[in-house]
């Protein structure tokens, strides 16, 4: 059995945007439409990053302007004020085991298809990412 091949493990591929070294883009892909979007994460205090904003993101561009060089670690979670996928509004997001990339989560399903891979597995530590959704 391969299970919990899918997980919400905080590291995620990123990049710093611009000038300001505390923000970063994930790249993250629709787990419903598969189209891909930009998840914008805060560094508030060290090794602390905080999702606030989704938007869409052309998957072209999302390469040429290098969204997936950089990793970012320590403890992630998502604001109050995080909007959801912009394609479905899916609230929640998990990284897959496999690929290492982002997908959109309704924050229920115990089973999700990683829509980069195709993987499918079981979401583990979900618990996680919600006591760690919070206000600042
Ligand atoms: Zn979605
Ligand atoms: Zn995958």
């Amino acid at each position: 059995m391969d299970k919990k091949v899918i997980d919400l493990k905080p590291v995620r591929s990123a990049l710093e945007m611009n000038e300001k070294p505390n923000v970063v883009v994930v790249v993250m892909r629709c787990s419903r439409v598969r189209k891909s979007s930009g998840v914008r994460f805060e560094k508030r205090v060290e090794n602390k990053w905080v999702g606030t904003w989704a938007f869409e993101l052309k998957e072209a561009s999302a390469e040429r302007e290098g969204y997936e060089k950089t990793a970012i670690g320590g403890s992630i979670s998502l604001d109050n004020t995080y909007p959801g996928c912009p394609h479905c509004n899916a609230r929640a997001l998990f990284k897959c085991g496999k690929c290492n990339k982002v997908g959109c989560w309704d924050g229920e399903s115990k089973v999700v298809i990683c829509p980069w891979c195709g993987n499918k597995g079981e979401i583990s530590g979900y618990i996680e990412i919600l006591n760690a959704s919070h206000d600042r």
